[in-house]
Parts: C-alpha cells; structure tokens; sequence
C-alpha cells in the first residue's frame, strides 16, 4: 500500500486525472505495456478500458448503452464487428454488471463530495484509489468476486449497506 501517490506516479509512469472531484489513475505519455513494435504485451488481460477503445458508453435509466467515438481512431479501411466481440472478455454479461455497480459507485461518491471540503474530497479519493486499484487482485480468484467483496468494504465505510 502507497503512502500516498507520489509513490504510485513514479511506480506506474501514471499520472491522476480529476473529474467532478474525483481522482481517477490515467496513463502519462506512453504506456508500459507497449512493446517496441507498438502492440500491447499485455493484451489478453488488458484493462478494460483498453478493450473498450474506440467505443465509449452512454448511460441511462439504470443501465447504458455504447457508441463509437467516431474520431478516436485513425485506422483506415475498418470493418464491422459486434460490440460483444469487439469487448472480447469471457463473461461479457458479468463484465456489464460490473461496469454498472462502479458506475454506480462512483457517481454516488460525485454526490456525496459536492461541496465537500478538499481535505474530505482527498480523503475519500485516497481510500477508493487504495482499495480499488493498488490494493493486489489475487491472481488465482475470480476478479468479479473481489471486486464484489471490496465494493462491500467500500459501501460499509460509506454508509451504503
Ligand atoms: S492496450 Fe492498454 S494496456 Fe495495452 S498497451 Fe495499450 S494502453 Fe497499455
């Protein structure tokens, strides 16, 4: 566990990008993972953030919907392909439920720091950066289950269960 982030930066080559009094971990220039031909080294477990590039999501009513970023991608001469396919994770249905819980996480944490003090914006920040991505997944059990497990952690600190 970092002390704080200026450990994670150096670590990472990662930056922290802010929205909405959010602090979110992002990629400072290159990424580590590019290999010197400019492919991902990592690509079967890339994040998914990564598999959902050109693509973005829009959401409404509970659940959302995807569209392409039309002028995100410089590649010529593309083809059709399914959003499923395109996503390419095994369990695509539970890939969406946990896309839907974080959302929802996050935008309940934007309401409850509106018009926080920066020292209880940073603190919170702090907490849901440590949990939920320096804190080590278990490479061996299931990510969904941890990450269930974690937002349980997260929602009993917050007063959410
Ligand atoms: S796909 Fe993602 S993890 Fe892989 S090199 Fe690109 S930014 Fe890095």
């Amino acid at each position: 566990m970092y002390a704080d982030f200026t450990d994670y930066q150096g670590t990472y080559c990662g930056t922290l990008i802010t929205t909405q009094g959010q602090w979110m971990p992002a990629v400072r220039e290159a990424c580590a993972y590019l290999d010197e031909e400019g492919r991902c080294s990592i690509h079967p477990y890339r994040p998914g953030i990564c598999r959902l590039f050109p693509l973005g999501r829009y959401y409404e009513n509970g659940g959302f919907s995807y569209f392409l970023q039309t002028g995100e991608c410089a590649k010529e001469n593309r083809s059709k392909i399914k959003v499923s396919k395109w996503i390419d994770t095994p369990d695509l249905t539970r890939n969406q439920q946990f896309t839907l819980q974080w959302h929802d996480l996050l935008h309940a944490m934007e309401e409850r720091l509106t018009g926080e003090d920066e020292g209880k914006q940073r603190e919170e920040n702090l907490l849901l950066l440590r949990l939920f991505y320096l804190l080590p997944y278990e490479g061996t059990i299931d990510f969904y289950t941890q990450f269930t497990e974690r937002m349980e952690h997260w929602n009993g600190q917050n007063g959410q269960i």
